[in-house]
C-alpha cells in the first residue's frame, strides 16, 4: 500500500516524502479513498493513529483538483477542541501544502484576535479554529462560511466534554447546507451518535 495508489498526486507525494512517511497508517488507508470520493465520514481514532493526515491529505487533494477564481474564501474548517491541537494540525497543514497553492491559518483563544483578523481577511483557503474564537471571529465579520466545501470536527468527545456542543451548533447555523462532514472521535457515545445523525448524510464508518 503506498499514497499514490490512494489517489493522491506529485505535490502531495512529494511533500510526504519530505516528511519521510513511506506507507499510509491503517486509519489514512481507510479515511483517504472514501474523504477522496467526496463521502462524509464517521471515524474512530486515537491521537497517535495518524488520524491527522488521515483528514487533512485527502481535503488537500480535493481542494487543489478544483482551483477557485477571485478573493480567496474558506473552503474547509477544522474544528478542534484545544489551541494545542489546533496548532499542530496546522503545522501538519503547512508541511502537506508547501508544494500546493493553498493558504492556511490557525485560530483560537487566548491570544490577541486582532492579528487574525488581519490574516483572515487576507483570505485563506483552510482555517483550522477552537470554537469560541472562531464565533468571536464571526460576529465581528473577520469570516465568512459562503464558500465553505468540507467541514471537519476532530476530537468530537473532547468538544463535547470540554462544552462546545452549543458552540457547534452555533457554527452549524452559519454554514452552507450543502458540503462534505467529517467527524473524528475516539470515542462513540450517545452524544457523538447523536452529533453524527445531525451532521452526517450517508456516512462512511471507518474504525482502528
Ligand atoms: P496523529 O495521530 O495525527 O497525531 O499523528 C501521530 C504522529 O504520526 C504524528 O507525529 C505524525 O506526523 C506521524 N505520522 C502520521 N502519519 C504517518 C505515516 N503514514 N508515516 C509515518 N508517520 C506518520
Amino acid at each position: 500500500m503506498s499514497f499514490a495508489s490512494l489517489g493522491l498526486s506529485a505535490p502531495i507525494l512529494k511533500a510526504l516524502d519530505h516528511k519521510g512517511y513511506k506507507t499510509p497508517s491503517p486509519i489514512q488507508a481507510q479515511a483517504i479513498p472514501v474523504v477522496l470520493e467526496g463521502r462524509d465520514l464517521l471515524a474512530a481514532a486515537q491521537t497517535g493513529t495518524g488520524k491527522t493526515a488521515g483528514f487533512t491529505l485527502p481535503l488537500l487533494e480535493l481542494l487543489s483538483q478544483t482551483q477557485k477564481a477571485g478573493p480567496k474564501q474558506v473552503r474547509a474548517l477544522i474544528l478542534t477542541p484545544t489551541r494545542e491541537l489546533a496548532a499542530q494540525i496546522a503545522d501538519n497543514i503547512s508541511a502537506y501544502s508547501k508544494y500546493l497553492p493553498l493558504k492556511s491559518t490557525v485560530v483560537f483563544g487566548g491570544v490577541g484576535i486582532g492579528p487574525q483578523i488581519t490574516t483572515l481577511r487576507r483570505g485563506i483557503d483552510i482555517l483550522v479554529a477552537t470554537p469560541g474564537r472562531l464565533l468571536d471571529l464571526h460576529q465581528q465579520n473577520a469570516v465568512s462560511f459562503h464558500g465553505l466545501e468540507i467541514l471537519v470536527l476532530d476530537e468530537a468527545d473532547r468538544m463535547l466534554d470540554m462544552g462546545f456542543i452549543h458552540d457547534i451548533k452555533r457554527i452549524l447555523k452559519l454554514l452552507p447546507a450543502k458540503r462534505q462532514n467529517l467527524l473524528f472521535s475516539a470515542t462513540f457515545s450517545p452524544e457523538i451518535r447523536t452529533l453524527a445523525h445531525g451532521l452526517l448524510h450517508n456516512a462512511a464508518e471507518v474504525s482502528v
